[in-house]
């Protein structure tokens, strides 16, 4: 029986009690597909930043659900109304804030076959196909970042969950039995530490809140002129806990932090990592954030970035940040997964196998359930290609080197931190200025992010570097070209034009 929709909109199906037809399916889907093609070309005609007030999406929605079906057309006209005014745009190519991203097409068709597929890859056999991809579209990824054979791969969500299955194989590593016998109420346990540097991710202490260890296990390392790690300092710290009993558990140097992306020396950290093992004669498991950078290594040029994480214990990188793939997909390598296993197997009876020589993922982790998001990776990169990636990677580097340039030679702008990657961190310091007090230039540079993000015609973000206050630029988008950079540019100088131009004195306001 063919069904178009009846004379309310709604299909056959909705009238049974069976999914939605094969036919209906496919109007549908066709419509989506439209809506999403028409969607990616005119991105960049929205707001980036959604302008929108806390519970207007909310109040604007029925707040009970429907009791009879409903129309698939309607749900998608208030999408377009409704939703989209409350969306920031990701995929904008003038999105610049935290790090700029991109759901490529490949990746989006990805997410609709993992949908279709629904298969939960908790076990080889629940589906043989997941586990297999995910174990060889990572060894494509380790072999795409030069990481040395050997290491394993395991997929997650994102970077704070793989970091935190990182330091939970470190903490089984430790022989404190703490799977078992937990940590509350031991005397036997002494005072456990990780050592990350000042600029490190939260999802370190996130990791150290989840696991029991608390947030005083992490003791954070200063960081030189270029907030880097420094590794004297690292091996003071280490040392002088050492004398109040502490045990180091891990150490966590950062490819690309995530204020500045600066680089810690991950091979110096290593050397410290195997000097202290010997004198403490403790192991100390060294965990890698590449969650950004670490991609960069794709581009043979920009390899070095992740010198050292071959002597690694565990090296995370997220193909969701800057390798195009839709949200989420954080891909985290381990040496040796047996701490894994030995951490988190836990198999009961009606999950047991006699499967042999396979990866069940389930004994991976804290998730028995598992997406099977390795296909729009495997997507992604069939698509595009080694050596497509690396240009595009490349590509964002090169426009991350141009703003900087552009800011280096404005008179009113400075520099707040080098720009190894496609991250620029930058402030106004102009001389009309109510003054050079740092608190005139936060409120300066407050103001003019402001302007920019009210604008929704660009989107950045903001740190603090030593106290002040900075703008933070972010390039990874595929669809920033380079005009629609150049409007970005022109954007920020006449909102600081603007600026200058109300607080010239006796000057009307005109915000
Ligand atoms: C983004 C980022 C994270 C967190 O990533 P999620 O996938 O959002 O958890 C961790 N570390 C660094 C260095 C990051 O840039």
């Amino acid at each position: 029986m063919s069904s178009g929709p009846d004379e309310v909109g709604l299909d056959a199906a909705q009238h049974g009690l069976g999914d939605m037809d094969a036919e209906a399916f496919r109007r549908h889907g066709h419509a989506v597909v439209d809506w999403i093609a028409d969607y990616l070309a005119g991105v960049g005609e929205r707001p980036v930043l959604a302008q929108v007030r806390p519970g207007q999406v909310r109040d604007r929605l029925p707040q009970s659900p429907p009791s009879a079906p409903e129309p698939f057309d309607d749900a998608l006209a208030d999408l377009d109304e409704v939703l989209l005014p409350g969306v920031t745009h990701w995929n904008h190519p003038a999105f610049h804030a935290y790090f700029a991203i991109t759901g490529s097409g490949p990746g989006i068709l990805g997410e609709a076959l993992t949908a279709a597929l629904n298969v939960n890859g908790m076990l080889w056999r629940t589906s043989p196909a997941a586990t297999e991809l995910e174990e060889l579209v990572l060894d494509w990824l380790r072999q795409l970042l030069g990481l040395p054979e050997g290491l394993r791969g395991i997929i997650s969500d994102s970077a704070s969950m793989s970091t935190m299955l990182a330091l939970a194989a470190a903490r089984e590593r430790t022989g404190l039995d703490v799977r078992q016998r937990g940590l509350a109420g031991r005397a036997d346990v002494p005072l456990l530490r990780i050592y990350t540097s000042e600029h490190a991710h939260s999802s370190i202490e996130k990791a150290a809140i989840t696991l029991g260890l608390g947030r005083d296990s992490v003791r954070t390392i200063p960081t030189d002129a270029q907030f880097r790690m420094k590794v004297d300092a690292l091996a003071d710290a280490v040392r002088e806990d050492g004398r109040f009993g502490y045990r180091p558990l891990a150490i966590v140097p950062t490819v690309g932090t995530t204020s500045t992306t600066s680089i810690d020396p991950v091979a110096a950290v290593a050397d410290l990592r195997d000097e202290l093992e010997h004198e403490l004669a403790h192991p100390i498991w060294l965990h890698v954030d590449g969650a950004y950078g670490g991609m960069a290594a794709i581009c043979p040029e920009l390899r070095h970035v992740l010198d050292g994480v071959e002597r690694a214990d565990s090296f995370v990188t997220n193909p969701h940040k800057w390798l195009f793939t839709p949200i989420d997909c954080s891909a985290l390598f381990v040496r040796e997964p047996e701490w894994l296993t030995r951490a988190f197997s836990l198999v009961p009876e009606y999950l047991t196998t006699d499967d042999q020589g396979v990866t069940d993922y389930m004994d991976w982790g804290v998730q028995l359930g598992r997406r099977f998001r390795a296909l729009k990776l495997w997507l992604v990169i069939r698509y595009f290609g080694g050596d497509g990636l690396a240009a595009r990677v490349r590509e964002h580097v090169a426009q991350g080197q141009r703003v900087a340039a552009w800011v280096r030679d404005h008179p009113d702008l400075e520099l707040a931190a080098p720009t190894p990657f496609s991250t620029v961190c930058f402030r106004a310091v102009p001389p009309w200025a109510a003054g050079d007090h740092e608190e005139d230039l936060r409120t300066l540079n407050r103001a003019w992010l402001t302007r920019v993000n009210r604008s929704g015609a660009a989107y950045l973000s903001h740190t603090e570097l030593n106290g002040r206050y900075v703008l933070r630029l972010a390039l990874g988008n595929l669809r920033t070209t380079d005009e629609r950079l150049t409007a970005t540019l022109a954007l920020l100088e006449q909102e600081l034009e603007a600026l200058r131009r109300t607080s010239a004195p006796g000057a009307p306001a005109t915000d």
